[in-house]
């Protein structure tokens, strides 16, 4: 395993990170390409911001739901 991952490496691994816990080699391949990479640091930056909204949303969908039930479908029976 390369130490320095490349942006897609590293795009992927934030990805993930999403999902489940990197290992701390993982980890830490992503903060030494964030220090160096501006791109990336957006990125990265992005997926927390969306995971954020997306707990926010989850916590509210705990609240009655606001939107309309999905449209009933009728079939002939
Ligand atoms: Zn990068």
């Amino acid at each position: 395993m390369k130490l320095k991952p490349t942006c897609r490496e590293v795009h992927q691994l934030v990805s993930e990170g999403q999902d489940r816990d990197l290992s701390v080699v993982e980890k830490i391949r992503v903060r030494v390409h964030l220090v160096v990479c501006d791109a990336c640091t957006t990125f990265n930056r992005q997926m927390r911001f969306l995971r954020h909204a997306m707990r926010k949303f989850e916590i509210a969908d705990d609240v009655p739901p606001t939107s309309p039930p999905p449209p009933a479908r009728r079939e002939p029976e």
